[in-house]
């Protein structure tokens, strides 16, 4: 049985101490939450407050981004042990917005994959079609491209531990979200596929979450699906409250 996964992506909102002030709120608010694994991931400024506002709590915090390289000549660039330092624990690659705004391909998302783990942070790997490939019925192939390119030279062990982030580029920030129906039926094809590449062990373990214009009324119907572990959210992250109240509606 996986243990089911919220992670916020407040995307580049917030500063250091609007974030603070939602941690403060949020580790309050959900300080009775058992069985579900949150996470915040605010702009890469305001993580180590962000940690320490978080520690001793159940909310971990997460990186939005990260470069494959320890350091060096880089600008504008963080690295993956910067970010476990700073009190990262997981990091979300491959967001659409970095792949269709900032250039990032299946080959740079395994690259900052792989830096991840070997940083012992946990990558979130997104991945999920566009509106066109969709209507041209490209969904599954697209996936099983992304699947096979961003986790090339995975071990099953490492699977084991990770997350992926399913997330149909045309139901991210639309307030248009995939049903359950069609979320269940693309989980269910990303684990087919893990099982058949990594292992049943391995594809069993590892969580698998849904995002795009997840909301509170929304959560209960799509983690009721088998294969959905949990909801990267976005927009409905940045108010504590709504937050909460999607944390909440995947427990039920
Ligand atoms: C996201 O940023 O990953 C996301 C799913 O955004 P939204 O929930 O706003 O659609």
């Amino acid at each position: 049985m996986r243990k089911p996964l919220i992670a916020g992506n407040f995307k580049m909102y917030k500063s250091v101490p609007e974030t603070v002030a939602y941690l403060i709120e949020l580790r309050a608010l959900a300080k009775e939450v058992r069985g579900v694994d949150i996470v915040v991931a605010p702009p890469f400024t305001a993580i180590h407050a962000a940690a320490a506002a978080a520690r001793d709590s159940n909310v971990a915090i997460g990186a939005q981004h990260v470069h494959w390289e320890r350091e060096g000549a880089f600008t504008g660039e963080v690295s993956a042990a910067m970010l476990f330092v700073a009190g990262a624990r997981y990091v979300i690659v491959g967001h659409s917005e970095r792949r269709t705004l900032f250039g990032d391909t299946n080959a740079t998302v395994n690259k900052r994959m792989h830096a991840a783990i070997t940083a012992a942070l946990v990558p979130i790997v997104c991945i999920g079609e566009t509106l066109e490939q969709r209507d041209r019925n490209e969904t599954l192939a697209v996936l099983d491209r992304q699947i096979k390119e961003s986790l090339d030279g995975v071990t099953g062990e490492q699977l084991a531990g990770m997350v992926l982030a399913y997330e149909p580029v045309w139901a991210i920030g639309t307030g248009r979200n995939a049903t359950p129906a069609q979320a269940g039926e693309a989980h269910f094809h990303i684990r087919q596929r893990l099982k058949q590449w990594f292992g049943l062990e391995a594809a069993e373990q590892c969580r698998v979450l849904y995002g795009g214009s997840v909301k509170p009324d929304n959560i209960a119907k799509l983690i009721a699906e088998p294969d959905v572990d949990g909801a990267l959210v976005g927009g409905a992250s940045l108010d504590a409250k709504s937050f909460l109240a999607i944390i909440t509606g995947a427990t039920v």
